[in-house]
């Protein structure tokens, strides 16, 4: 049972093969075996996931139907769940119960998904190996000894070793698609304002966007399709109609004009994934589509650029954890300055610390100009880069990462060799465009991953191309050995 995609689970419960309660119950069985080999989970919501799968089979015996009836998934833990821990992996939220569901959680919940539980993540959303997290690092299911990506590594291990077919997930600067070419999953980063932040614990608002991990991109389109959408509850969510994007997945790709950037395949990438990329250009171009070389001339400066701008956003989300409202407060405070002082020092882990105080810098009255107001205008070259790139072209190619998963612990004491890492993704977010990461080979065991973006909103024409090369490949059907 737990192979089943997403799509073969809505068509088992249709056709009653088996119902939700069983399917719930084999799932959460299957978490309690192997789980503790990837530490992917930090909440277990069983009595939860009981109740919703048998209202969600009463439903269906009550003639209801939907992709999401009954399909079991899970939440990265920055999702506020109503009367469920909600620690964005940090110490100093790990006695938070959210007084509220996120408009994602409360979406998903409605269509009838069953929440099995709460996703290990980066502390705040902030890393890309998940050894960040409170809770303890995450295993790659295709080689324990390497990390699987992050921050949302808790949902795509999950995913990865077939503990459940799909989970939400976030990305800020890569943490989707990231974590899904390390994993062998496909992932969606939405166009910035697709899918409601509200409930969704920030950590840098105007580059943050939720999105669906999952094997296929079937799946994706399907789980996008619960979340997504119009929330008046957040101001940054746009109001503009979702497509059916199921139903666009089978649009031909003849004549689909793809834009590979030069840019891409410079020294830093590992000539092997360089390779696995072209083999991906070759399968697309046998499907009809025509590659054309293009130039991002101001991709060199997006790192520098997204590591102010991240974390001046969040050290400004996060000083509302000061020990007075929400989560860890230290013992005996001498006083209220030493109650901010210790609770946030005891709270928070040391790369939360680092990305306040870097924030905080780049903010000062001192340094805002050259640092932040800089930031921000690069911003808009790569922005520009984009929108003129788009004129020419349908969808831009790349690798997901320049590297395969790294080893545990290789990168830690190197923060910035980390970010380095995340060169090819997160000049989705500085724009706001939709990404997708999906699989394109393994390199010494390891998954690498093919990126596609689109304009705004053409989250629908990614999942098509995803899903016709997935009709053509069997990339995305390999399974870690052991799960
Ligand atoms: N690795 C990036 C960072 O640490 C992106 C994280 C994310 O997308 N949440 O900020």
């Amino acid at each position: 049972m737990h192979h089943m995609t997403l799509a073969e689970i809505a068509r088992g419960l249709a056709d009653k093969k088996f119902s939700s309660v069983e399917l719930t119950q084999t799932l959460l069985a299957r978490i309690a075996q192997l789980d503790p080999q990837i530490n992917s989970f930090i909440s277990l919501t069983q009595d939860l996931a009981l109740s919703q799968a048998k209202a969600a089979d009463e439903r269906r015996a009550n003639g209801e139907s939907g992709a999401l009836l009954g399909a079991p998934i899970a939440h990265k833990d920055l999702f506020c769940t109503q009367g469920i821990r909600t620690s964005c992996g940090s110490k100093m939220l790990d006695n938070f119960k959210a007084p509220y569901d996120a408009t994602v959680v409360a979406k998903l919940a409605a269509a009838g998904a069953v929440t099995l539980g709460k996703t290990n993540m980066d502390e705040f959303a902030m890393g890309s190996a998940n050894e960040s997290s409170w809770y303890g690092a995450v295993k790659n299911p295709w080689n324990l000894e390497h990390v699987p990506g992050g921050s949302s590594g808790g949902s795509a291990a999950a995913v990865a070793a077939r503990l459940l077919p799909a989970a939400t997930a976030t990305d800020t600067g890569g943490s989707i698609r990231q974590p899904a070419a390390f994993t062998n999953l496909t992932g969606v980063k939405p166009t910035y304002g697709r899918v409601s932040r509200w409930g969704m614990i920030a950590y840098a608002s105007s580059l943050d966007q939720g999105g669906p991990l999952a094997r296929t991109a079937e799946d994706c389109a399907i789980l996008l399709q619960g979340m997504a959408g119009f929330d008046p509850n957040d101001s940054t969510s746009i109001d503009e109609p979702v497509p059916d994007y199921s139903a666009g997945l089978n649009g031909s790709l003849q004549g689909l004009r793809i834009g590979v950037p030069k840019e891409y395949f410079s020294a830093g990438l590992d000539p092997r994934i360089a390779e696995l990329i072209h083999n991906s250009i070759k399968e697309l171009e046998k499907l009809g589509a025509v590659i054309k070389e293009i130039s991002l001339p101001n991709m060199q400066h997006a790192i520098p650029a997204y590591y102010v701008i991240a974390p001046a956003e969040a050290s400004s989300n996060l000083s509302r954890f000061d020990g007075v409202r929400f989560g860890y407060r230290c013992e005996n405070p001498e006083n209220l300055e030493d109650l901010y002082k210790r609770s946030r020092g005891e709270g928070f882990g040391s790369e939360v610390q680092r990305r306040i105080m870097v924030g905080a810098y780049a903010l000062s009255a001192g340094y805002y100009d050259a640092y932040y107001l800089k930031a921000q205008k690069i911003r808009r070259l790569v922005k520009n880069d984009f929108m003129s790139a788009f004129n020419e072209v349908d969808i831009i190619l790349g690798p997901t990462t320049p590297n395969p998963a790294w080893k545990l612990g290789a990168k830690s004491s190197d923060p910035v060799a980390a970010y380095l890492e995340d060169v090819y993704t997160i000049t989705a977010n500085l724009a706001g465009l939709p990404g997708l990461s999906m699989p394109a080979g393994f390199v010494d065991g390891l998954p690498v991953g093919v990126q596609l973006l689109a304009p705004y909103f053409q989250e629908g024409r990614l999942l098509n191309v995803a899903h016709q090369y997935q009709l053509n490949t069997d990339w995305h059907t390999r399974t870690p050995t052991g799960f």
